[in-house]
């Protein structure tokens, strides 16, 4: 079977070629998949019969199968996908005034060992495919009534998008194509760990996306000790290298700090990421922690998050501290896929 949502093995298109099939024939089946939210091809009814089942016996349109739907009270909608292979990766739709945001994986695991996340607690088992990255966006924007469409995204789901540079780009690419989603590189962000290089690399693509690059400690110290990976690049080279992604494409950055009570939240620690980040045109996101079974972090007590903005704010940083969203459906970083596996739930449509 020819996984039809591949972008970077276009089989669909030489299939028609070979039986003589018209090459528009590939426009609407993707018009179906994209626009018409198409979940088999006998859907598309504007294909002859005879088409179709020949497609159906040789391309898949999902790769994957919803292992499990949730839905919390807040409007976030959670999935948990089970690739061929039987990985398990998870992504979430997230429902904010008009804006209806999709956040998305791309590994199955992640390798860079941030102690207070839930993905990166086995490792990493692979990267995903691009397909089976835009496979997650259009499982989530069939979640939603007709009349309502995908308006950002943000690649903040399980994995590390720049260790897997490629794909996540590849499968961006179509997010962003007008016989795609639509969605344009300012209403998508990109969160990374911080790979120096893999941020240069993305800032020569040149593609305006947002980057978000996740702190999480005002010096290398403490960051050597809550994302390992930082012990190989330091902080330095990592704001250097998101500077030049800033002067490449103008958008503004993003720092993510997740607040772990009694261990980066303290005043001392805020004033040290005001002096770390004056001067940038840059907005900090910080991020009550979320706790994960099996570790031993508090979120940190509303009067400590209060003086930590408050530092923040007098230190003219721009701040926006998240809302959690979906905390009961455990919508945050890789918690669904350690739970043990249940029968799809009732709301599964698959
Ligand atoms: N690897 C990328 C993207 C995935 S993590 C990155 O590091 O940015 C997306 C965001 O979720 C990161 O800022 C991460 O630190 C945060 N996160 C992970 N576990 C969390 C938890 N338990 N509570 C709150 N935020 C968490």
């Amino acid at each position: 079977m020819h996984h039809l949502l591949e972008p970077t093995t276009d089989s669909l298109s030489p299939w028609l070629a070979e039986r003589g099939y018209p090459a528009y024939r590939a426009g609407q089946v993707r018009s179906w998949v994209f626009a018409r939210r198409a979940g088999s091809f006998d859907d598309m009814t504007d294909l002859p019969r005879q088409v179709r089942g020949e497609l159906a016996a040789e391309f898949s349109i999902f790769a994957t199968r919803i292992a499990r739907h949730s839905r919390a009270d807040d409007g976030t909608q959670k999935l948990l996908l089970e690739l061929a292979d039987g990985g398990r990766i998870e992504c979430v739709l997230l429902v904010d005034g008009p804006r209806r945001t999709i956040c998305i994986s791309s590994q199955v695991g992640c390798a860079m060992g941030c102690v207070f996340c839930a993905s990166g607690l086995d490792g990493v088992e692979r990267n995903l495919t691009a397909g089976e990255i835009v496979e997650q966006m259009l499982r989530l924007q069939q979640l939603l009534p007709p009349d309502e469409r995908l308006s950002h995204i943000v690649v903040m789901g399980m994995g590390e998008p720049l260790a897997n540079l490629d794909a996540v780009l590849a499968a961006l690419d179509v997010a962003r194509s007008d016989d795609g989603l639509g969605i344009s590189a300012r209403r998508i962000t990109i969160s990374t760990v911080g790979l120096p290089a893999a941020i240069r690399k993305l800032a020569q693509v040149g593609t305006p996306y947002n980057l978000a690059v996740s702190l999480h400690a005002p010096g290398d110290e403490l960051r050597n000790e809550l994302v390992p990976v930082n012990k190989n690049t330091g902080l330095a080279a990592i704001l250097d290298a998101a500077d030049d992604f800033f002067q490449a494409n103008g958008r503004r950055l993003t720092f993510e700090y997740v607040l772990l009570g009694d261990v980066n939240d303290s005043p001392r620690h805020a004033q040290q990421l005001v002096r770390l980040l004056r001067g940038r045109m840059a907005l900090v996101n910080v991020i009550p922690y979320n706790p994960v079974a099996g570790l031993s972090y508090r979120t940190p007590s509303k009067l400590a998050v209060h003086a930590f903005r408050n530092v923040l704010v007098d230190g003219g940083l721009h701040v926006k501290f998240r809302q959690r969203k979906g905390s009961e459906i455990d919508a945050a970083c890789g918690q669904l896929r350690r739970l043990p596996i249940v029968a799809p739930s009732p709301l599964a449509p698959g």
